[in-house]
């Protein structure tokens, strides 16, 4: 711990966002950086707990107080070198990670203001890229084939981690490019796509094998082959694989089946976000099939991250008007005695997208989507209460009576996505990510593909060691 004080003299200090009028032109990063030097102030606020709570929250583990006192100390490389021991890929969580760990920070607890965890580790690892600290590593083979099935967060740390230990890594992916969400969920002004093509890059470099537009049908089981591997009869090539590790996300959207449902200007918010980060990468869609809010008044159902997402992309292509609904009660501001530190906290959450334009209410359910010409021109909303349940579960909605049409010329769907269904794995067959947890977050993605990896490996071991 370098300066004992800092977290007394220095204030927090966040890069920030671009300033509005500029950011909502185009479709770049909003987020700025800080110049080296006030980086390294942000991280001497670190005090080096005892009992590091920050690790504690990280699902990765990341070992944030060594790498603060290394960035302070000007020594880059070497606080990559920690980072990179938990974190396969801190570029996607130093720029889109919720940052769990600065919820409970000591700091937080003491001042009032967390360490810039997140924006540090964002930090290090541009700096490692620019500097040339992250070169591909040429490895030793063991063998042994492994198949993995999506290329998302998880999918992507499955294959990082077991190409590292030797493993010969097959991703296969349904789409024209890797990245899952984080390419065609995630809008290119939190995370630009440059950013994951980088990381591909390097992976290929390391020997990772991609097929891209290449759906496996999990319905219809995994097969074995003659030997014993597990071999894909769709796929051209009968090669066959020790393991295989299915990464294939949370993918059915939340629908609202009310009344109305069928008229034309209502969507799932992905079909927004993806043809948005599609367009943006060069692809072209017929007008017709365009999912574009130019010119229209839109409702975003849903007051989470992905409905933030579509109110930013929706402001990018030229609503004239946003609003954003949520079924649960506001929550409260600042702090929520609910979720004491260090807890994630509850609270009322305002992101770059919300301060770009857009009118938010809560407590609201929506009845009926309203037509004219078969087209939606508002949805009839009806305002909620939500009580205490006998069983101290959760709490129970009553609806009040008081309606109101919000007009709107195009609806967005962010209710969160289903759960998959539990699927029974046939020995050799592991599972990570969303598919396996329901839908999450990126890091917690990661952290799973990271144990499953570990998993996978010490399954292939002792196999091999009862073989021989
Ligand atoms: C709009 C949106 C914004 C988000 N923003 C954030 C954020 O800011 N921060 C954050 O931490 N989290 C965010 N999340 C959540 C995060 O993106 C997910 O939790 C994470 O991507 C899950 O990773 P995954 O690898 O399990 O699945 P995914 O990222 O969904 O990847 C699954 C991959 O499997 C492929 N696949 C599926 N079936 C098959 C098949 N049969 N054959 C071959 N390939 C297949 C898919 O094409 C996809 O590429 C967001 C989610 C959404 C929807
Ligand atoms: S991955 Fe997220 S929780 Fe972990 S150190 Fe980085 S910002 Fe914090």
């Amino acid at each position: 711990m370098g300066d004992p004080k800092a977290f007394i003299t220095i204030p927090r200090q966040e890069a920030g966002y671009r300033p509005l009028h500029d950011r909502i032109r185009d479709y770049g990063e909003v987020e700025q950086t800080l110049n080296s030097n006030e980086r390294r102030k942000q991280a001497s606020r670190c005090m080096d707990c005892g009992v590091p709570f920050c690790h504690w929250a990280c699902p990765l583990g990341n070992k944030q107080s060594e790498w603060q006192d290394l960035l302070y100390k000007g020594k880059w490389e070497a606080a990559y070198r920690v980072l990179e021991q938990t974190c396969d890929f801190p570029e996607f969580t130093g720029r889109i990670c919720p940052a769990l760990c600065e919820k409970s920070c000591v700091v937080r607890l003491s001042c009032g203001d967390a360490v810039t965890i997140r924006e540090n580790e964002a930090a290090i690892i541009e700096v490692a890229w620019r500097e040339g600290y992250i070169r591909p590593l040429s490895i030793r083979r063991n063998g042994k084939k492994v198949a993995v099935i999506g290329s998302g967060p998880a999918g992507l740390a499955v294959a990082n981690r077991l190409n590292r230990k030797g493993y010969e890594v097959t991703v296969i992916e349904k789409h024209e490019a890797a990245g899952g969400l984080l390419r065609y969920g995630i809008p290119n002004f939190k995370l630009l796509k440059a950013v994951i093509d980088r990381r591909i890059t390097l992976m290929e470099q390391e020997g990772i094998r991609f097929r891209y537009s290449t759906a496996i049908p999990l319905k219809d089981r995994i097969e074995r082959g003659k030997d014993g591997k597990f071999i894909f009869p769709t796929l051209k090539d009968a090669e066959g694989f020790d393991a295989v590790c299915l990464c294939t996300g949370a993918e059915t959207p939340r629908d609202l089946p009310i009344e109305g449902r069928e008229l034309k200007g209502i969507h799932f918010a992905l079909d927004m976000l993806a043809q948005q980060n599609r367009v943006l990468a060069g692809i072209a869609f017929p007008k017709e099939q365009l999912v574009n809010a130019k010119g229209k008044r839109v409702l975003v159902i849903g007051g989470g991250d992905t409905g933030s997402d579509c109110i930013g992309t929706s402001i990018r292509q030229g609503a004239t008007f946003v609003t954003q609904i949520e079924i649960m009660p506001q929550p409260p501001v600042g702090e929520n005695p609910a979720t004491p530190w260090p807890m994630y906290p509850q609270i009322l959450k305002t992101t770059s997208s919300h301060e770009e334009g857009c009118t938010r209410r809560w407590s609201l359910t929506s009845n009926r989507f309203i037509g004219k010409n078969g087209k939606v021109c508002g949805v009839e909303v009806e305002e909620v209460e939500w009580l205490p349940s006998a069983d101290g579960s959760r709490p129970v909605m009553k609806p009040t009576g008081r309606k109101e049409i919000i007009e709107a010329d195009m609806v967005l769907l962010a209710m969160g996505f289903l759960r998959p269904e539990p699927m029974e794995l046939p020995e050799g067959v592991f599972m990570a990510g969303d598919v396996a947890s329901g839908a999450s977050l990126v890091v917690r993605a990661m952290a799973g593909g990271r144990q499953v990896a570990e998993e996978m490996d010490r399954w292939m071991t002792q196999k091999t060691r009862i073989r021989d």
